[in-house]
């Protein structure tokens, strides 16, 4: 039996009710939400407009997976946990060198796997900053040590770097990566950080499950004991598990969460879309797009993301090397090439069902914005 769940969004005083046993919105208002802070910048370049209607245009983000292999098994991870990439070139230095440097904020390294299993990690960051590119580099901190940073010292030339923490002790950690160790060498690692003269900005990010709304105050322990931080970011798990009741749990415990920083800590928190909105009692998920809403042409124009293979793709959970069924959504490869010559062939791919498995959730917001603005 299906279970009929109501959702609303609200915008200038209107209700925008949808009744369905699929939780997804299908009408909203994106200037009155958070998530405008996100499209204005991508409209104002027009690559938006570029992607709507389905012409070239060079990508305004490009985000650099150069990860090998990774020693978590997150539950919910989605990629192959098998799969180790060897003997890969660097394709990404390439890709640095071929871009204009117009956009100074253009790369990031992130993954995919974990960035810092590549073997050109310091190559790419010394690029970067040669570049002057003002890039962030997303880890899980493992390999986050001194012997990495003193092989790979590029890697504090970088903006910042932002820690994935997946638990805040080590029955979560584990429970959640199955790694035995990763708790402790993680907390270890960003304690040692934390005292050397040439580090750079240190962003903590924490995805809060559901199982875990009770323990949110413990981010703020483990930033006092790691010695500082320089921002949190808190997420909802982009799978959208919450249910109604755990929305309202959500609620009040990010509201006292939000009232005690603000008392007690001086530090920027950053809630993202799904939390600021849960905060204001909405009770709406992350927006999402089923494979009717995608296009053939898919959103290259706004982001790609490059695997280790060199491979070019739109939907950033396909950039996860050796997942299973991503080369369908491949759109060209830079080896002896560029994004420009292999992204200009506007490689066209029928949606099917499973497609809305391979997008994260920018990929959902935009792909939601571009099927509301094509008619
Ligand atoms: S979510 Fe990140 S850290 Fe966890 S298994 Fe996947 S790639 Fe590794």
């Amino acid at each position: 039996m299906s279970i009929y769940l109501i959702y609303y969004y609200y915008s200038n005083s209107q209700y925008f009710v949808n009744t369905s046993n699929i939780p997804i919105i299908t009408s909203m208002q994106f200037k009155d939400t958070p998530y405008w802070s996100t499209l204005q910048p991508i409209i104002a370049s027009g690559a938006m407009e570029a992607a709507i209607n389905g012409n070239y245009h060079y990508p305004y983000r490009i985000n650099l997976y150069p990860g090998t292999s990774c020693m978590f098994s997150c539950h919910f991870c989605n990629r192959n946990y098998d799969f180790v990439v060897r003997d890969s070139d660097n394709v990404f230095s390439q890709v640095i060198e071929q871009d204009d440097g117009s956009d100074k904020h253009r790369f990031g390294v992130t993954g995919g796997l974990e960035p810092l299993t590549s073997p050109y990690i310091g190559k790419i960051c010394k690029d970067l900053h040669d570049g002057g590119y003002v890039s962030r580099l997303v880890t899980n901190g493992f390999l986050l040590n001194d012997k990495m940073l003193r092989k790979n010292p590029y890697i504090n030339s970088l903006d910042n770097i932002r820690v994935s923490l997946y638990g805040m002790d080590h029955k979560e950690t584990v429970a959640t990566t199955k790694h035995a160790k990763g708790y402790e060498v993680v907390k270890q690692n960003l304690t040692n950080y934390n005292k050397r003269k040439d580090r750079t900005l240190l962003y903590l990010n924490y995805v809060l499950l559901s199982e875990n709304i009770g323990k949110l105050n413990t981010i703020l322990e483990y930033m006092i004991d790691i010695g500082g931080a320089d921002s949190i970011s808190l997420r909802e798990d982009h799978s959208f598990r919450y249910n109604v009741d755990d929305r309202n749990k959500l609620q009040d415990a990010l509201l006292k969460f939000d009232e005690k920083v603000k008392k007690y800590y001086r530090i920027k928190v950053d809630y993202g879309y799904g939390l600021q909105n849960a905060m204001n009692g909405l009770d709406v998920p992350l927006v999402q797009v089923t494979h009717k809403e995608l296009n053939y042409t898919q959103a290259p124009q706004i982001k790609v993301c490059l695997d280790p293979h060199g491979d070019i793709f739109s939907y950033m959970d396909a950039g996860f090397v050796g997942r299973h069924g991503v080369k369908r959504y491949c759109l060209g490869n830079v080896t002896n090439s560029s994004l420009e010559e292999q992204l200009k062939k506007m490689r066209k791919i029928k949606p099917q069902k499973q497609d809305p498995a391979y997008l994260d959730a920018y990929n959902h917001l935009i792909q939601k914005y571009i099927h509301l603005n094509s008619k």
